[in-house]
């Protein structure tokens, strides 16, 4: 893109203020947090219920980006920076990129539907790429703001485009036609997701269907309902497998794990065989040969390229790596958009100074190598790449692009290296092309563990933190409670994902809790609730803030705290409003005051109290008594002292049931995790931990057979058990055993059956389709930890923080 300044503010209708309207622009950027902004990025300051961009702007002004698209100049930044300024920053970015897709004629195929979008763009990409310079939307950028972007990564050299659009309400879909103009359209599947937004099928319909007001074609599968809301001036081209009249007409066979389409078209009929047998990848592949029909190819091109269609992985995952490496598998593409996500995701969960690439020839950039491999070496000092390791034959002959760089031309060079390569104490993000299998450099980096993994949902964690946020003043900070390793979640990984959510605190129970995440390079104040004494010297050097709850803890620490010579080191004092577990009580006070007052060695930041009884409304007298004798006693400890610190008594559910209770912080804790006692607000959240194993054995028993311990179960009829690699161990209680628990294999509970043991624990699969090596969920949408406690008689806080370390927590985001 190289716009100036100039030709921008009429398409956005801005009012320009600023000197040098002649700069040119580079990159567009809505992330404040990205190390690509720079001198010729046009910053669009975004705002929505959890966020302003406008905030940031004196901090980028002073990184050296000097233009802002915005609602208003934030006062510290009047005259440091040059202005566009616009009635709503959304519907300008939304504007400029309808403008720039205006400069390009080449077809333009846009997706929508409720289900699988970006598979159909991932394979069509794979299908046609052989033939065309293909720019798509990178993951699962579909949204008002992930279109925009999507569309702005269009160069002169792109001759097919591949967007996909998604909606949750009625009234996007108008805007986001405005912005892809589809020359082909495509009507995914339609399911019931999204449907609260919408009053009926019908209208979610008639909605999707507003992508396609000026195709010149629509592809979609023949379906009376669908059909009835489809303009008719509109060209079709159809598909279906009971109904002839459709354009195309396919008929479907599983052949073992794969399925045979007899395709008829025109006056043939021709086979074509697709790797897969699950009815919504079958649909899938069908919309993609459809385009195939659609723009001629003969059918042998498409028998041969429809066989190789793959699993799509769009997920970014976090992996522990050898020698305390941190990986970021993006093992499965490799173009320019998203390699610009995969290293802006690389910064904020850098776990190490040092930062690794190892990355693939880039592909359909659109651009000749030269400059391709010049853009993508700015792109790499921009991030601050340390190293980075190039491997395949184009990327091989840039290597003098990248400073510190090395270059293989395929993988077997590089494992024949690998020796020499020394990964060690750095992060390393893996990003290649699929042909290139990069699976195996991940294989080989990645921390041996069993089979038996925790995955962590980064997406659902930042969606359960937003949702807190908005029930929350705007003014009222954050803290949220990482102890115990996050609740049995990860420690470090979420803290980052918090610091780069800008929470204002974390909080753990120790001491070391707060080392290791200060030593990982976690920056956001961190309060230890419980430290010890033998302690305070290590919070001291660490940075950490004490909680004080008692005078005697407080004189242990005023004593080394002034052996130190410090001075205003920060401290919290908690109180003891009914808990009854720490803090100082009403008559300790007097005794805290005089030893404070006028004391120069710590600094009191926050007042706190905690509740006992916030998740139970049964108890509301006693939860409200607790909140006046708090606003008694911090309101005498503030005056005495003349202090404003922080106040805060809230956790999670005292953030639902006692919102009046705010004061200045709250402080999160399980419902990061994605649990709420409150069965409306539980619908909100979305699950964050899956417990995941894999079928390791499989045996038929007759009837009168028993399985395990104590043969605690006897078949009554001829019954097939899956043995599967988790157990008491790793914290599935022995009381989940002996048919009260079960586990889920392909959608289907399968009862535990006999005694849970150590390491591992037998199923019931009788009625269940699957085989060794399967996959199997223990927790996570079903069961849910919160079903899982009740059965048991315990809570979800216990469950999931009893989950053993030895069970590998993988983190992924969407
Ligand atoms: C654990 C803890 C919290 C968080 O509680 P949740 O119920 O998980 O939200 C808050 N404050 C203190 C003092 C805690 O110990």
């Amino acid at each position: 893109m190289t716009l100036t300044i100039r030709n921008i503010v009429p398409i956005i209708k801005a009012n320009w203020i600023g000197q040098n309207d002649v700069a040119v622009i580079d990159t567009i950027s809505i992330d404040s947090r990205s190390l690509q902004n720079s001198e010729n990025t046009l910053f669009f300051a975004l705002t929505g219920p959890n966020h302003d961009g406008h905030i940031y702007i004196e901090e980028l002004i002073r990184k050296g980006v000097q233009y802002f698209v915005v609602n208003y100049i934030p006062e510290n930044a009047a005259e440091k920076a040059n202005f566009l300024v616009v009635e709503n920053t959304l519907e300008a970015l939304q504007k400029f990129a309808a403008y720039y897709r205006s400069l390009f004629e080449f077809p333009i195929i846009g997706i929508t539907g409720s289900n699988g979008k970006t598979i159909i763009k991932e394979w069509l990409n794979f299908l046609l790429s052989p033939d065309f310079n293909i720019i798509r939307s990178p993951k699962s950028y579909n949204s008002q703001v992930g279109v925009p972007l999507s569309i702005l990564g269009i160069n002169e050299k792109h001759n097919l485009g591949i967007f996909e659009a998604g909606i949750s309400m009625t009234n996007e879909m108008e805007k986001l036609q405005k912005i892809i103009r589809p020359t082909i359209g495509i009507l995914s599947n339609i399911g019931s997701a999204h449907d609260e937004g919408f009053s009926s099928v019908g209208e979610k319909i008639k909605e999707k269907l507003k992508l396609f007001s000026s195709v010149n074609v629509l592809i979609l599968n023949k379906n009376k309902t669908i059909c009835a809301f489809v303009n008719p001036k509109i060209k079709t081209f159809s598909w279906c497998s009971d109904d002839k009249s459709a354009d195309v007409y396919i008929t479907k066979k599983n052949i073992g794990e794969l399925t045979e389409l007899q395709v008829t078209y025109r006056e043939d009929t021709f086979p074509i065989t697709i790797p897969f047998q699950d009815q919504a990848s079958v649909e899938n592949a069908i919309h993609c040969m459809m385009v195939m029909l659609y723009f001629g190819y003969k059918h042998e091109v498409i028998q041969t390229r429809m066989a190789q269609l793959y699993p799509v992985e769009m997920r970014l995952k976090v992996k522990n790596g050898i020698y305390n490496c941190t990986l970021i598998d993006d093992s499965y593409s490799s173009d320019f958009q998203s390699l610009k996500i995969a290293l802006d995701f690389l910064e904020h969960q850098k776990q190490h100074k040092k930062k690794t690439l190892i990355l693939s020839d880039i592909f359909q950039s659109g651009l000749n190598n030269e400059e391709l491999y010049s853009q993508v070496s700015q792109l790499i000092i921009s991030n601050k790449i340390t190293r980075v390791i190039g491997i395949g034959e184009t990327i091989s002959q840039y290597k003098n692009k990248f400073i510190n760089g090395i270059t293989f031309k395929n993988v077997a060079e590089f494992t024949k290296a690998f020796d020499n390569l020394n990964f060690e104490n750095e992060t390393i993000l893996i990003k290649g092309a699929r042909d290139f299998h990069f699976e195996e450099i991940v294989s080989m980096l990645e921390e041996k563990t069993h089979e038996t993994v925790l995955e962590i949902n980064l997406n659902a964690i930042s969606h359960n933190l937003n949702f807190f946020k908005s029930k929350l003043a705007p003014k009222t900070k954050m803290m949220v409670m990482v102890k115990a390793f996050g609740y049995g979640n990860g420690g470090f990984e979420i803290a980052k994902l918090l610091e780069h959510h800008k929470v204002n605190y974390l909080g753990v129970a120790f001491a070391d809790e707060g080392i290791s995440l200060k030593s990982a390079g976690i920056t956001v104040p961190i309060m230890v609730m419980n430290p010890e004494t033998t302690s305070f010297s290590a919070i001291i050097q660490h940075h950490l803030e004490p909680e004080i709850y008692s005078i005697k803890g407080l004189k242990a620490f005023l004593k080394i705290a002034e052996q130190k010579k410090l001075k205003h080191f920060p401290i919290h004092i908690k109180i003891d409003t009914g808990m009854h577990r720490l803090g100082f009580e009403e008559e300790n006070l007097e005794d805290l005051i005089q030893i404070l007052k006028g004391n120069e060695t710590v600094q009191i930041k926050s007042i706190l109290s905690h509740m006992a009884t916030s998740d139970d409304v049964k108890h509301d007298a006693f939860a409200k008594s607790q909140i006046a004798l708090y606003e008694q006693l911090s309101t005498r400890l503030m005056t005495e002292l003349n202090i404003k610190p922080i106040r805060h008594i809230l956790n999670t559910s005292g953030i639902t049931n006692y919102p009046e209770a705010q004061y200045d912080m709250v402080r999160l804790g399980i419902g990061l995790y994605g649990i709420s006692n409150d069965a409306e607000e539980q619908k909100q959240l979305e699950n964050v931990g899956t417990l995941k194993s894999v079928i390791s054995q499989i045996r038929t028993i007759d009837e009168g057979e028993s399985v395990g311990y104590g043969r605690r179960f006897v078949a009554d009829k001829t019954t097939r058990i899956a043995t599967i690699p988790i157990g008491y161990a790793d914290g599935i209680r022995r009381s989940w055993g002996n048919g009260v628990g079960y586990v889920v294999i392909n959608g289907k509970q399968a009862k535990i059956v006999g005694s849970v043991c150590m390491d591992m624990l037998m199923a019931d699969i009788t009625d269940i389709d699957c085989k060794e090596g399967s996959n199997v969920i223990i927790f996570g949408e079903n069961p849910t930890v919160n079903y899982m406690a009740q059965q048991l008689g315990t809570i979800p806080y216990e469950i999931m923080t009893g989950i053993s370390q030895r069970v590998k927590r993988v983190f992924f985001r969407e």
